[in-house]
């Protein structure tokens, strides 16, 4: 029996594998690496000493799928292929709901025609919208997503859960995920954006290394300790656990569960400089500048119920995700180009 890893070779599903593999899973990976490439995956099997299949593909290829599920014998889906990038999603939405909603429905209707109905998704903290509640627990609402982006994690939610009231052999973990930073301890696989990143950290850690030269802070004027964005930063190491936890959680037949994968605890962008500063010995110039359309001023979760549920506890301190950060991107100036 296998798990079927879609978009296994980006940035969370690259460390997922290796802790799949760890745990002695067997790893059939599906992704088109539109935005990754295979060496994350070659890394990934150096680190584990095992193998694992790759497909390049797309989720959208339903004979593809089709070859997969026919071939091989998938107990259960974890679904990270989807189109992340928030800002082009507003600049080409139908390529965002095509790829993630359209993907994502021929993906099930595979699955379905073959029987697998367990299916771990990649949600995000983004469908809370700007959350009635702090920390946020899953029973808060979900909210108005600021972009199509969001949007496609709000309906896939919906979809998913209309599919599993209709047919409750289908077992659904949504996984709500609150900011993932940090890699691999060895260095060998992390973070590998294209262009300019848009998220702080691959922003922080290409300034340090001298391909950027100065972070912007967007907005000091928020009601928070210091005016700067607070927000959730989880080790992506322990994320890539959470999902080994929820497939153990689909072994209960739980139907449907709904789980925040953060830690908890909320950092300033300021508190992130400080931090990568400290842990780093490197100095990140800064300039404030504008706040960025459609940020909320804090998000950060109430992580209780993965860790009743399905005994899942973040390992990883603000220290260590600076650290680790840094250590991939100083190892790879230039990601996984050679
Ligand atoms: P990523 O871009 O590194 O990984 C996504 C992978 O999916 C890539 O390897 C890409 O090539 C592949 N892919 C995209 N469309 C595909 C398609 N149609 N067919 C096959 N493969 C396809 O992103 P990530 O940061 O690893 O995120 C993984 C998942 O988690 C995504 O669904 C993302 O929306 C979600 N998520 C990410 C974050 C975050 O901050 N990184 C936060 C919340 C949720
Ligand atoms: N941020 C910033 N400068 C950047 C990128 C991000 O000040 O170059 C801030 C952003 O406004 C937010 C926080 O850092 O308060 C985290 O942003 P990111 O894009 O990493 O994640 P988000 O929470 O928006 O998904």
């Amino acid at each position: 029996m296998a798990i079927l890893v879609t978009g296994g070779a980006g940035f969370i599903g690259s460390h997922t594998c290796v802790e799949l593999l760890n745990e002695g899973y067997e790893v059939v990976v599906l992704d088109n690496l539109s935005n990754s490439c295979e060496e994350s995956l070659v890394r990934v099997q150096e680190l584990t000493g095992k193998t694992l299949k790759f497909v390049k593909g797309d989720i959208l290829d339903r004979d593809i799928l089709n070859q997969i599920f026919e071939t091989e014998e998938i107990e259960s889906v974890i679904h990270f292929a989807g189109l992340k990038a928030v800002g082009e999603s507003v600049s080409i939405p139908w390529e965002y709901y095509n790829n993630n909603i359209t993907g994502t429905l021929v993906l099930v209707d595979v699955m379905k025609q073959h029987g697998c109905k367990n299916i771990i998704f990649s949600s995000s903290a983004t469908v809370y919208g700007d959350p009635a509640q702090i920390p946020i627990t899953e029973e808060c609402p979900k909210g108005q997503c600021t972009n199509p982006y969001g949007w496609t994690k709000s309906m896939l939610e919906q979809m998913l859960m209309d599919i599993q009231k209709a047919d409750n052999e289908w077992n659904v973990i949504l996984l709500r995920y609150f900011n993932p930073i940090g890699a691999h301890k060895s260095g060998r696989i992390g973070e590998n954006p294209n262009g300019i990143p848009n998220n702080l950290m691959p922003y922080v850690t290409q300034v340090a290394v001298g391909k950027l030269e100065c972070l912007g802070i967007f907005g000091n004027d928020y009601d928070t300790p210091d005016g700067t964005g607070v927000r959730d930063y989880i080790h992506v190491v322990d994320l890539a656990r959470g999902h080994v936890a929820a497939l153990k959680k689909i072994d209960e037949n739980p139907e449907l569960c709904i789980y925040n994968l953060g830690t908890g605890h909320g950092y300033s962008v300021l508190d992130i400089v400080k931090n990568f500063e400290a842990a780093n010995g490197i100095k990140i110039p800064y300039v404030i500048k504008n706040r960025r359309p459609g940020d909320i001023a804090t998000c950060y979760c109430d992580p209780q119920k993965a860790k009743e549920e399905m005994g899942w506890v973040a390992q990883y301190d603000i220290k260590d995700m600076c650290e680790d950060a840094w250590r991939w991107q100083s190892n790879n100036p230039n990601g996984y180009e050679k």
